[in-house]
């Protein structure tokens, strides 16, 4: 189900399938493999890097974020204006056969990731599997009967939700597979992962991927 993602550490993936697909991407390695398209969830430095943007585009890469981001992408002259996306929750496209819905991504009861703020969730779906990439969240309505394969889950608490809340979150969304996110740098370690592994047991099946470069 899952071959082809690839966990870059914190909340940067590369999902390899008929499309390349990066998900936060940050501190990736010196000469990573190119994107076909970039989802950025909001623009903090843990999940906006222009940096490793510009390692992975290329001509035909599409970027798709929230208005935050593009605004600071927009001068940023490797990356022509063409190529960025904004979008907000609520709404969906097909990038080429790869489908992308927005969802909201937000706090409840903390101000990090305020709901006006707009930043975002995705579920993308790629050669018929389904994946949701959460971005920095707590437990939202919005997750209640979200339809996906596989879910990308923050679990490191302070900013994002703790391993008992990304728990519930599983419950409620009911993936396939769930992964844990956001952990192993700034906040979050494997213990949490391994307790949201814990709390799910006989649930929601959990897949703790290995970092990768
Ligand atoms: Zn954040």
């Amino acid at each position: 189900m899952i071959e082809g993602l690839h966990w870059l550490g914190h909340s940067s993936f590369r999902w390899d399938g008929s499309k390349t697909i990066y998900f936060d991407p940050w501190k990736l390695s010196k000469e990573p493999k190119k994107s076909d398209i970039i989802c950025i969830s909001h623009e903090h430095f843990d999940h906006f890097s222009k940096l490793d943007i510009s390692k992975i585009s290329t001509a035909d890469t599409v970027i798709v974020t929230c208005k935050a981001c593009a605004d600071e992408l927009e001068p940023f002259t490797r990356i022509a204006r063409k190529e960025i996306k904004v979008f907000q929750a609520g709404i969906s496209i097909d990038l080429g056969g790869v489908k992308i819905k927005f969802l909201s991504s937000y706090n409840i009861k903390k101000e990090f990731h305020t709901k006006s703020s707009e930043k975002l969730g995705f579920v993308v779906t790629m050669d018929g599997i389904s994946l949701y990439h959460a971005g920095d969240t707590d437990k939202i309505p919005e997750m209640d009967g979200l339809k996906c394969d596989v879910a990308l889950l923050p679990i490191s608490g302070t900013y994002v939700m703790t391993a008992d809340e990304a728990a519930e979150a599983a419950i409620a969304i009911n993936p396939k597979v769930a992964v844990p996110m956001h952990y192993g740098d700034i906040v979050g370690s494997m213990k949490d992962a391994k307790r949201f592994e814990y709390l799910l047991k006989g649930k929601v099946e959990v897949k703790i991927l290995r970092k990768e470069e």
